[in-house]
């Protein structure tokens, strides 16, 4: 089963993912953040990495085309009792539609809708300082955010696989949370 991690930059997805994914690795939960497979490219000096450097230092989305195409081959690989954490795509509505025509049929089985108050957000990231994270380009992605990515909530939710997850709790909380969400959907589908 996919599981698509939304919500904003700062939120907390990569950690939650992360956490969730050591814990549960014997019952085939993994994790897969598009945001530090680009950091690997670059850190090579890939073709790829070149290519999405430019974008990522100043706070834009990588084009579609490169995201759909990195992405494509771990969801066809996926097995069928896997637990596949999406944490950073899709990120754009294209990029959803990309997902849904490649998943295996009826595999993206939820969406987690992570959610904070804005002034944690910029705290959170200001405290990582991960090469993206200035004031400036920060500010940039909360605005690329809100006008390319949050309209995938609705998206979404007109799917009837959303659950909103509120990330302003402690870590043990929301990993309580996340495991009774994930572990409801996965009865369902069983
Ligand atoms: P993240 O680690 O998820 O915050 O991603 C860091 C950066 O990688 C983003 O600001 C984008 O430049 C790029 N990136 C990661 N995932 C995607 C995606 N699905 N689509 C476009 N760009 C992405």
């Amino acid at each position: 089963m996919i599981v698509i991690l939304l919500g904003p930059p700062g939120v907390g997805k990569g950690t939650q993912a992360s956490l969730a994914a050591s814990s549960r690795r014997d019952q085939g939960w993994q994790h897969l953040s598009t945001g530090a497979l680009l950091r690997e490219e670059v850190a090579r000096g890939s073709d790829l990495g070149r290519q999405a450097d430019e974008f990522m230092s100043r706070g834009d989305l990588v084009p579609d085309e490169l995201m759909v195409e990195m992405v494509a081959a771990r969801v066809a690989s996926l097995g069928a009792d896997d637990v596949l954490l999406l944490d950073g795509f899709p990120r754009t509505l294209p990029q959803a539609q990309a997902l849904a025509d490649k998943a295996p049929g009826g595999s993206i089985g939820l969406a987690l809708y992570f959610t904070a108050p804005d002034s944690i957000l910029t705290d959170r990231l200001l405290g990582r300082g991960r090469a993206d994270d200035t004031e400036e380009v920060i500010a940039h992605r909360l605005t690329v955010y809100r006008e390319t990515t949050a309209p995938l909530e609705r998206y979404y939710r007109e799917q009837g696989i959303l659950v909103e997850i509120d990330a302003d709790r402690d870590i043990p909380e929301i990993q309580g949370s996340m495991a009774e969400v994930v572990g409801d959907a996965l009865a369902r589908s069983s």
